[in-house]
């Protein structure tokens, strides 16, 4: 997770009925008009255990980083090809079909003269492409299937120096694909995506997905970036607090702020959620927005990020508060099924 520049422009309306007027069914109109809610029985569905379990895989044990620049001894593939062969399985097993972008990216470089968190330089001019892949998974929605929502995370941890990248962003790996796992038997009313991207090696390839987007004129409604969730300030976790900052850099996005802050009230949630402008497009949901779709906002434990281990060898999974996890991810949940089942 990290801050570059950009501009935006855009003209989306969040959920405001869909282009293609297929009528809805009963159920679906009961469950927007509020007689059925079942959002809470999908939220109890997001378990603390399998987001460790999946935590532990992919930044400890068999896989101790997501870098296309490290291959285990004795293993074929790098450790990101081996991220990305975990998912698909996993994801398979869900019975998604998996789709990919092919991108060329570097390592960056690693200047031990920067400030400590931000040791990260540009790459050394001679240094190798790797080929990685952005993975997706889609759900078409019967109702407005064009109408998109997606949940991005970056899978890839830090090219540049040996951290399992737990909370950066191992979280929102996993996280992405308990949402994937509890949403796989649930019929969606507009489309949901799914994308798992690399942020931590150059350039971002979240920039390749959007771009196609925007190429295809994909109608994307909202984009949620799921990056460091839980990750927070060392008096924040003596304290015991559960926080969750949602930024936005869009008045598009700040309506999805607003979403994330009702939900978490409506629910009973438990975080304690904020709100935060950028003052410019950042991260992969600055990708979105820098390709003219303003609606998105990423969701982190904290900010400006307070994790005292970010961007370095101690951000391990045995330091992840996976309560605070699967609240975050749960209040993700929420708010994409309230865009869902909008009428
Ligand atoms: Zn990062």
């Amino acid at each position: 997770m990290r801050n570059i520049s950009g501009a935006a422009i855009c003209i989306l309306v969040l959920a405001s009925g869909c282009a293609d007027k297929t009528p809805p069914t009963q159920s679906a109109k009961g469950a927007a008009t509020g007689s059925s809610d079942i959002i809470p029985g999908l939220l109890a569905q997001v378990t603390e255990a399998n987001l460790r379990r999946d935590l532990f895989y992919v930044a400890k044990q068999p896989l101790p980083f997501r870098r296309a620049n490290y291959t285990v001894p004795g293993h074929k593939r790098s450790t990101l090809e081996e991220t990305d062969a975990w998912i698909e399985r996993r994801l398979r097993d869900y019975d998604y079909k998996v789709e990919s972008d092919i991108c060329e990216v570097q390592a960056f470089g690693c200047d031990l003269k920067k400030p400590r968190h931000h040791t990260y330089a540009r790459p050394a001019y001679d240094s190798q492409f790797f080929t990685v892949r952005n993975l997706y998974a889609k759900k078409t929605g019967r109702r407005c299937p064009k109408e998109i929502i997606v949940l991005v995370a970056h899978k890839d941890s830090q090219s540049w120096i040996d951290s399992p990248g737990a909370y950066d962003n191992g979280v929102g790996t996993v996280a992405l694909l308990e949402l994937a796992r509890v949403l796989a038997g649930y019929q969606s009313e507009r489309s949901i995506w799914f994308l798992w991207c690399n942020e931590e090696h150059a350039p971002w390839t979240s920039n390749i997905a959007a771009k196609n987007c925007r190429q295809r004129g994909d109608n994307l409604i909202a984009i949620f970036n799921v990056d460091s969730i839980g990750g927070k300030s060392d008096e924040d976790i003596a304290a015991g607090r559960k926080t969750n900052v949602t930024l936005y850099t869009a008045p598009e996005g700040k309506r999805l702020a607003d979403l994330m802050a009702e939900v978490n009230d409506a629910y009973k949630i438990g975080l304690i959620q904020s709100s935060y402008e950028r003052k410019r497009p950042g991260d992969d949901d600055g990708s979105f927005i820098k390709a003219g779709y303003p609606c998105a906002v990423a969701s982190l434990g904290s900010y400006p990020y307070a994790d005292s281990a970010y961007h370095e060898a101690e951000d391990k999974p045995e330091r992840v508060d996976f309560v605070n996890v699967r609240m975050s991810t749960q209040a993700t949940l929420a708010a994409v099924l309230r865009l869902d089942r909008a009428p």
